[in-house]
């Protein structure tokens, strides 16, 4: 990397991969910085790189609704970022060579946020994390464990968007239980 990834503000000006020519914002985290639910999904949108924060367009809109539905505030309860830190050209997913440049911020995020339960929104979290290329109907709803934490797979909030169903069984439906599973695990904890 072309900067120390000792503390989370110089990644604001960080320029290890070719997305640093293009974003308007680094997009870093939103929420509780000790929150015990750190919830980690691709990379910042159009909104996100023009308001430096994740997950405040339409998806991110649509993630807080379930979050508030199933009892999380989304601001005191989780922290919130992406595995890629600036926007991809045209929202297109983070090329394999940005996930790596990143990897060193979000490895410092958690770190220092430590949570409990590392909730993965989307297929490219769940590879960045976890290593799995699986498809996310399989994956979604069941624990995984990385290094000691227990791991939940979601569906990414714009696939939501893309289906939105009530349907009891819809991936609306499907990823609210696992928002509860969330919770209630925590409780056990
Ligand atoms: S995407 Fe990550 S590695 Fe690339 S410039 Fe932004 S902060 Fe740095």
């Amino acid at each position: 990397m072309t900067n120390s990834c000792s503390s989370l503000e110089s990644c604001r000006s960080c320029t290890a991969c070719p997305l640093s020519e293009t974003r308007d914002q680094v997009v870093i985290a939103r929420g509780q910085p000790k929150a015990r639910v750190m919830l980690i999904g691709e990379a910042p949108g159009a909104r996100e790189d023009a308001t430096g924060q994740p997950f405040v367009g339409r998806s991110g809109q649509a993630l807080d609704r379930l979050l508030k539905e199933v009892g999380f505030d989304p601001e005191s309860d989780l922290y919130i970022c992406n595995a890629v830190k600036c926007r991809p050209p045209g929202n297109r997913r983070p090329k394999r060579s940005e996930l790596l440049a990143c990897r060193p911020w979000l490895d410092l995020q958690l770190d220092q946020v430590n949570p409990d339960v590392i909730v993965l929104a989307g297929a490219t979290a769940v590879d960045a994390i976890l290593g799995l290329k699986q498809a996310m109907t399989g994956l979604r709803g069941q624990w995984q464990t990385w290094q000691g934490r227990d791991v939940m797979p979601i569906f990414h909030p714009s696939y939501l968007l893309r289906n939105p169903s009530q349907a009891e069984g819809a991936p609306l439906d499907l990823t609210r239980r696992d928002l509860y599973t969330v919770g209630r695990r925590l409780c056990e904890r």
